[in-house]
């Protein structure tokens, strides 16, 4: 592996009287290296320094990273549990939210059956406890109605894997690879702002002259350095993945000895991707021929490419297809299993990838293992100390669990490390579900959206008060080291999950007294699953920067590539997928005649809840904005800080406008970290992936108007 070294002790920026400890970023799937400076005498945390010697970001952070440190001891943070009396939050003692939480829960399941509770968890969290919010809602509430912000994030990506190459892990191959490869084909991923200290890799293989291709509406930073720029229609990408197929197998592009040997459906994919010539892709994706033509020649001559896609492709009602699609190119150019080639997803939260793995899905349960599989079922309820009978059978998807509240199938909730009231499509309907919810408790930090909506809520600790690991974006199992003592009364969220399934009369099940008896569990659990994480421990993991799952044993080293002899499918082979192109939920129409879309901007993190609170960030980028090229704002007579009126057959809502010409003319880009009145996510619509079940937050058809006024 290619690690840079270089001189990281010359580099190291200790200073006397403070300690560094080693840990890594709370925000993206980067997971970065980095330093906390504790301060000897007060304990306190001063600051962070880059690890040089992290193999993934080798000394680079991003202004989220830099600050990661001050949300810490921020005078935001929740340092007690909160009951709301007269629709006012008043703290309290532990006891006393957890009597309250302990009447609720049994009189709602006493009333309405075991699965009127729900979980909504989240992938910010440690695998430990991602792992034991399965267990927490399975076990110990007795519930099926589990699942996760994940879903909105990473689910699409994980639906195209398996059924393409049979396992779902985020990248085939290990990032500093990149620096090695002749093409980075990124679509729908603005990898300069969402991942930055990635675009570094892209940087370096681009001086040693690899070249670069960007799908993506906007001229994002990232499209700016691009070979060629894509500029697709919202919602077209499995017809530009189907136009560049149709040059490949044209132009002789085909590694026919690897599709005949590890790939089954090259001849009906074929046929599919016949009619995809440039002009009709063209047609359909308003991407210029001459532009098709030249990336798919540039992807084709490339000896060791990567495709690389990000939400921007799987926050689609076709996510799965568009993973699948982009997922064909690299498969029939024999590029997965291999050095610095292959096929990766660009994981949006920081335990994206390892909370997935573990049972906080609806109809997963740990090291990916299926709740509808009875081998499974028996397996994990022998880890947990369960008859398999008293295993509640799958639940619903994050979206479906929040909307079959206004059904009266959910009661109460407790939600954990996640903010669907800014995160989720569609935000009126669940804004009027929260309120409807019967009981709603809430563990986090800070105060977020969805807090105020809740009956209790739960001061939970930052990443920095607690030990455990993450699995980052290339699939390596990394340690998150304790840096000081929970600050307040806040504790960790498996000591919350622990007590009260005591309360629940449960607590036989949940005997820990570290994280490290919990990850000790995990690895059992997932063992023989197709994430196995069993030869991995703390040590291990410690002494060589991280270990690649699967890990089967002890003695095993870890797998930095998959898919090298063989993909975990029956036969065998990868599954190339023959898919017609389909048109979004919503197409722009006489009412609603532009397109929105919305996504991420490099100073904040997903619903803004701990990036909203730092000064730094908040100076760089204090509210969202319509983002839309010069032709559309003159079609409306808007200037540039006019205040825009945007409506879907949602909501509507007001912001400034941003004149660009790094825009299609038919788009309007809003980034979505805000919440109530300046959440993008009121206009976006619910409409879902029938297999992911990711709602369409990347396409819906708006209108706009200038407005006179706030
Ligand atoms: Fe943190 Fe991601 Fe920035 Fe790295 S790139 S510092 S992990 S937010």
């Amino acid at each position: 592996m290619a690690l840079d070294y270089m001189a990281s002790k010359a580099k190291n920026l200790h200073r006397e009287g403070e300690s560094f400890i080693p840990t890594h970023c709370s925000y993206c799937g980067m997971q970065c290296g980095m330093n906390i400076r504790v301060d000897d005498k007060s304990g306190k945390v001063v600051g962070i320094e880059p690890r040089y010697e992290w193999p993934v970001n080798q000394g680079r952070l991003c202004p989220k990273g830099v600050t990661a440190y001050q949300q810490v001891e921020h005078p935001d943070r929740i340092l007690r549990p909160l009951i709301k009396k007269n629709g006012k939050f008043v703290e309290s003692s532990w006891k006393e939210a957890y009597d309250l939480i302990e009447r609720k829960f049994k009189e709602i399941q006493a009333k309405y059956g075991k699965d009127a509770l729900s979980v909504y968890g989240g992938v910010s969290m440690t695998n430990e406890k991602c792992y034991l919010v399965g267990k927490y809602a399975r076990v110990g509430l007795q519930t099926k109605h589990l699942d996760y912000n994940g879903r909105y994030c990473m689910s699409s990506a994980a639906g195209g894997f398996n059924l393409s190459l049979g396992m779902d892990r985020g990248s085939t191959f290990p990032w500093p690879d990149l620096m090695h490869s002749d093409c980075f084909f990124l679509a729908g991923s603005n990898t300069a702002e969402c991942h930055p200290t990635s675009i570094t890799w892209f940087w370096r293989g681009r001086d040693k002259g690899a070249k670069l291709i960007v799908a993506d509406p906007r001229e994002t930073p990232t499209a700016r350095i691009a070979d060629v720029h894509l500029d697709l229609r919202p919602g077209t990408d499995s017809a530009l993945a189907n136009g560049i197929m149709h040059l490949l197998i044209k132009e002789g592009y085909v590694d026919y000895e690897y599709v005949e040997q590890r790939v089954n459906g090259f001849e009906e994919l074929k046929q599919v991707a016949e009619q995809f010539t440039p002009e009709y892709t063209s047609k359909i994706t308003g991407v210029a021929p001459e532009k098709i033509i030249k990336a798919a020649h540039i992807y084709g001559q490339a000896q060791k490419s990567v495709v690389m896609f990000c939400r921007g492709v799987e926050q689609q009602r076709k996510g799965v297809d568009n993973v699948r699609t982009y997922t064909n190119l690299a498969l029939v150019r024999g590029q997965i299993g291999k050095f610095a080639s292959g096929v990766a997803t660009l994981t949006g939260q920081g335990n994206g990838q390892g909370g997935r793995e573990h049972g906080q899905k609806s109809d997963l349960l740990p090291g990916y293992r299926k709740l509808t599989d009875p081998e499974a079922v028996k397996y994990v309820s022998k880890v947990w100390g369960i008859d398999p009978s008293e295993m509640p059978g799958p639940g619903v998807s994050a979206y479906e669990m929040l909307d079959s509240i206004h059904h009266g199938t959910v009661r109460a909730m407790h939600v954990v490390c996640s903010n669907p009231a800014v995160s989720s499509p569609n935000l009126p309907n669940v804004w009027s579900a929260l309120e409807k919810l019967e009981f709603l408790v809430v563990s986090d930090f800070f105060l977020s959206e969805t807090a105020e909506f809740a009956d209790v809520v739960l001061p939970a600790t930052t990443w920095a008060e607690d030990e455990g690991t993450t699995t980052n974006t290339e699939g390596r199992v990394i340690k998150i080291n304790k840096i000081r003592e929970p600050l307040g009364e806040s504790k960790p969220d498996w000591q919350i999950f622990s007590e009260i399934a005591d309360r629940m009369g449960r607590g036989q099940h949940f005997q820990y007294e570290k994280s490290e008896d919990i990850f000790n569990e995990l690895r059992l659990a997932s063992k023989g699953g197709k994430a196995d994480y069993y030869g991995i421990t703390y040590e291990k993991i410690e002494k060589n920067e991280g270990v690649f799952w699967p890990c089967p044993d002890l003695e095993h080293p870890g797998t930095p590539y998959v898919y090298q002899d063989s993909f975990p499918t029956p036969d065998g082979k990868a599954n190339l997928l023959a898919v017609e192109w389909q048109e979004p939920g919503e197409v722009q129409s006489k009412e609603f005649p532009e397109i929105l879309t919305t996504g991420r901007v490099v100073f904040h993190y997903l619903s803004g809840n701990q990036t909203r609170r730092i000064d730094f960030l908040m100076e760089q980028c204090p509210e969202p904005y319509a983002e839309m090229h010069p032709e559309m704002a003159s079609r409306y007579n808007v200037q540039d800080g006019d205040i825009v009126e945007l409506e879907t057959r949602r909501s509507k809502m007001k912001v400034k406008a941003r004149i660009t010409k790094a825009i299609r003319n038919d788009t309007v880009f809003i980034p979505y970290h805000w919440g109530k009145e300046l959440a993008a996510n009121q206009l976006t619509n619910d409409c879902l992936d029938p297999i992911s079940r990711m709602p369409e937050f990347k396409v819906c058809a708006v209108r706009l108007r200038k407005s006179q006024g706030v």
